[in-house]
């Protein structure tokens, strides 16, 4: 025993390399960010020499005495150490508590975060996101593409679900297939990777913008859209528009054809297509447009098994009043549904 009624039996040595003595203090780590804007400051960047200390008094048995010996606990191969690596063994791997409580670094980061949230006046996140600096790749494969207007109409519902799926400081990922088994058949995707701050409102805003890029970024020539991914931050979020269904080569021109047929009790059309007004059996557009032309009776709208040749993906049919006017009326409808400007309807 020595004068403090310590027992002194055997004695410590903490050695700390060079490194150590230019480490800041934890003051000195404060002042240096304290002006810095909000969104650069994390705890990584913190790290301090009394954080290091407390780290290696820790491992000793005089400090702990009677409770469980504290070591260097391991994930993934490597020491759990730093800011980054436990909050991500305690968030995502969710360590046993017993192992979190047994690790040395965990003081030192507990002891961090209630330091620098004092000081600042929030808790810095663990690590600091890469800067969110946008990038879009475009892609796909030839046979594969889609309409760029329809493609859009999935962008907002698949976003406002992402903005109630996703949640600060989880990695995860949504993808979302829509017209599945038709031709229009394409896939969204979200992937976030730890660490992301960003919240759920912020989230499905960028999202909605990244993936218009995506459509109307890429193939800009033509509205035939292949797909691609638009990234932010080193890949922190990632936005994918993929036309999931096998067409035949691209097109010149949008497929279509038309024909109308007299009947003396009433007039039929014919109508083929293929990438316009397809995506939800004609429902949207092409119906009202024909019935622009009188009451539409008998109407059908199938997709072909397998894709024609010439691009033809779905046959509509419908009975409607007889009339002279009945031809020039359906070419428009076909024409303000997206069809090819440049077509007739034949029949007699
Ligand atoms: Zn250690």
């Amino acid at each position: 025993m020595n004068d403090f009624g310590i027992f002194t039996g055997y004695t410590y040595d903490i050695v700390f390399c060079h490194l150590f003595f230019l480490t800041d203090t934890p003051d000195g780590i404060y002042n240096i960010w304290k002006d810095q804007p909000k969104e650069n400051i994390a705890m990584d960047w913190l790290e301090n020499d009394a954080g290091k200390a407390l780290h290696e008094m820790m491992h000793i048995n005089l400090i702990t005495e009677d409770r469980p010996h504290i070591i260097d606990q391991r994930y993934q191969g490597k020491r759990v150490y730093g800011s980054a690596m436990v909050a991500e063994w305690v968030t995502q791997y969710k360590a046993n508590p017993g192992d979190v409580i047994t690790n040395a670094d965990s003081y030192t980061q507990f002891v961090n975060a209630i330091f620098f949230k004092n000081k600042f006046g929030f808790l810095p996140p663990p690590t600091r996101e890469s800067p969110l600096v946008p990038q879009l790749h475009c892609g796909g494969e030839d046979d594969r593409y889609s309409d760029s207007s329809i493609a859009e109409r999935h962008v907002g519902p698949f976003c406002e679900k992402l903005g109630d799926t996703y949640q600060v400081n989880t990695r995860g990922e949504l993808a979302e297939q829509y017209d599945e088994g038709k031709p229009e058949h394409v896939e969204m995707r979200a992937v976030w990777k730890h660490p992301t701050r960003l919240q759920p409102d912020d989230v499905e805003a960028q999202c909605k913008e990244s993936l218009l890029r995506t459509i109307h970024g890429c193939d800009t020539n033509s509205h035939w859209k292949h797909g691609g991914v638009q990234t932010w931050g080193d890949e922190s979020y990632s936005y994918f528009f993929t036309p999931k269904h096998d067409r035949p080569s691209q097109p010149d021109k949008v497929p279509g054809k038309c024909d109308v047929w007299y009947k003396f009790w009433y007039d039929e059309f014919y109508i083929y297509g293929g990438g316009w007004a397809g995506h939800d059996h004609g429902q949207e557009k092409l119906l009202p447009n024909l019935r622009r032309c009188g009451v539409v009776s008998e109407w059908r709208f199938d997709y072909y098994p397998d894709i024609r040749n010439d691009g033809v993906e779905w046959e509509a049919y419908g009975r409607l009043p007889i009339g002279p006017q009945q031809w020039d009326c359906v070419r428009q409808a076909v024409v303000d549904s997206g069809g090819p400007s440049d077509i007739g309807c034949g029949g007699s």
